[in-house]
């Protein structure tokens, strides 16, 4: 069953609410009505009685029966008149407008007769009302008849009809019966009518009710609502409907402001859910970061053993390879190719040794736990640009340098740290062969700041950074993780060996610190180096 609007609940019990007022007023009013009509027809009963006792009497004084007859018979057959009868005290009827009825007797237990007869010492005079009764004849009809007592006067003794008055104060009654019924369609046509007028008076109330509640409220509201629903789908604001009754306007303005503190809210939230995507995002970043660091690190330890083994293993044949082929190259002439064979011989077996020196360096740096001293990066920085200063001229490389005298000091070794740099400043020079820039930066970052996770342990809160930028080529986004490999390289045999970062990151990590790297294929590449204030022994 759908549901009833507003309008419906309201109008229909106030129109049911008048209906039943109005026709409880009319059936009181009808009531009324009718017991005066009843009233009224008694008394005109009545009248007509003692108009009818006057116009006989002096034929009854005559005993002029004939006539006494002839009058009762007319006046009975008059509109509105059911029926006149006289009867003597013990019921005899004499006359009567029915003239069957002559010669009967009355039942004393009649309607006509229980009203002065009931009790055991009958009633001399009544009043009009109790005289009258009311009932249906025969014939169904609604009839009121009321009785006139006809007393003993001293003039009815003449001609020996009656009794002495003292004998017989009573000599019968005169009983008129008149007819209801006009009355009666009157007062049904009076009811027929106060139910036609309620009808229409509780149809006109509830339609103005329903029209005036659908106009002033059900469609403000409806309005307001579509309103709302409009709101929830990116509708900044809801306007009440013009010429609104003042509580849809309330009504809009109190959606208006919830819809504000929601949006608000949702604002808030999305901030907070932006935020806390971004604290996922970069703590996700941090945990990959720390876990390719661990790696790293273990990478570097286990390569750190196996390059001490095989370098130990390697110098003893690269020596004597070098030694000798020094010895033959000697003996051969200079001019001649076998002395020039000898030679790259001996060259080659040369860079085998650089690089068995560097993998010896790498394995000892490993495992050498050397006094950390107090060193300046910038100085560091400065050493290694000095060195590489030709080259990077050459190469078309212009230097942006930002890196301030005032640095705090970090813990460290200077020819280490500027090992660093030189292999750091050497790829970045590789990664630009047609030229281009290299930035050089360097502050201070708080420890809190850092995104690394697993930062070897050191007491020092404060940490000092070189961000070394270039224009190159970038990283391959599946070279990305493995440029800190040991042998990890994509440069052409003899320019590379892929210990440079990988010997790089050692040191870093070996003095609380660590390298990050950021790049895009073809967009450069950002390393930088962090690395622990030195904190003297004393302050530790
Ligand atoms: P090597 O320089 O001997 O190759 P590294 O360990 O120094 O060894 O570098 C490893 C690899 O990382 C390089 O071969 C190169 O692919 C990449 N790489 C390092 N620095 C840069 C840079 N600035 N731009 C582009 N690629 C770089």
């Amino acid at each position: 069953m759908p549901a009833r609007t507003l309008a419906t609940r309201i109008a229909l019990p106030a129109g049911l609410f008048t209906l039943a007022s109005v026709g409880a007023l009319s059936w009181a009013l009808i009531r009324s009505q009718r017991t005066n009509a009843l009233e009224e027809a008694a008394l005109g009963s009545e009248s007509i009685g003692e108009a009818i006792l006057l116009a006989i009497e002096h034929e009854m004084r005559v005993n002029e029966r004939y006539a006494i007859r002839e009058v009762l018979r007319n006046l009975g057959g008059h509109e509105g008149i059911e029926s006149i009868r006289l009867f003597n005290k013990q019921g005899w009827i004499s006359f009567s407008s029915d003239s069957s009825e002559v010669g009967r007797k009355v039942d004393m237990e009649a309607e006509a007769c229980v009203n002065c007869h009931e009790g055991p010492t009958p009633a001399v005079v009544l009043d009009t009302e109790d005289r009258a009764r009311t009932y249906r004849n025969a014939m169904g009809q609604s009839v009121v008849g009321t009785i006139q007592v006809i007393q003993n006067k001293p003039g009815c003794q003449g001609g020996g009809c009656h009794p002495a008055v003292e004998a017989m104060p009573i000599l019968g009654v005169l009983d008129v019966v008149m007819s209801l019924e006009a009355a009666e369609a009157r007062i049904a046509m009076t009811g027929w009518r106060a139910l036609i007028y309620s009808l229409l008076a509780a149809g006109m109330i509830t339609g103005v009710l329903f029209l005036i509640i659908t106009r002033s409220i059900h469609r403000p509201l409806r309005t307001v609502a579509q309103a709302t629903q409009r709101v929830t789908k990116g509708v900044p604001h809801v306007a009440a409907p013009r010429g609104s009754a003042p509580e849809i306007r309330i009504l809009a303005d109190s959606v208006n402001e919830v819809v504000e503190n929601l949006s608000s809210s949702r604002s808030q939230l999305e901030a907070w859910a932006g935020r806390l995507e971004h604290i996922v995002a970069e703590k996700a970043k941090e945990l990959s970061e720390a876990r390719f660091q661990i790696v790293q690190a273990e990478k570097l330890s286990s390569v750190g053993l196996v390059a001490a083994g095989i370098a130990h293993e390697l110098n003893s044949p690269l020596m004597a390879i070098i030694t000798y082929s020094h010895l033959v190259r000697k003996h051969l002439p200079e001019e001649s190719t076998a002395h020039e064979d000898v030679r790259m011989i001996e060259r080659e077996a040369n860079r085998c040794a650089g690089i068995i020196r560097q993998l010896l360096d790498y394995a000892r740096d490993q495992r050498r736990n050397e006094e950390v001293e107090r060193c300046s990066l910038s100085e560091a920085v400065y050493g290694a640009l000095e060195l590489l200063k030709i080259d990077l001229q050459n190469g078309g490389i212009s230097l942006h340098v930002a890196v301030p005298d005032d640095l705090p000091p970090v813990g460290g070794n200077d020819v280490q740290l500027m090992q660093i740099f030189v292999n750091l400043f050497m790829n970045a020079l590789h990664a630009m062969p047609e030229g281009g820039k290299l930035h050089i930066e360097a502050g201070t970052v708080e420890r809190a700041e850092i995104r690394v996770v697993d930062l070897p342990p050191h007491p020092a809160t404060r940490f000092v950074t070189v961000r070394v930028r270039d224009t190159g080529t970038g990283i391959e986004p599946e070279a990305l993780p493995k440029v800190f490999d040991p042998f990890f390289t994509t440069k052409p045999v003899g320019k590379g060996s892929g210990l440079g970062l990988s010997v790089s990151l050692g040191i870093v990590r070996k003095y609380g610190g660590t390298i990050l790297v950021e790049s895009r294929h073809g967009q450069g590449a950002t390393f930088t180096v962090i690395l622990p204030e030195h904190i003297e022994p004393s302050e530790g």
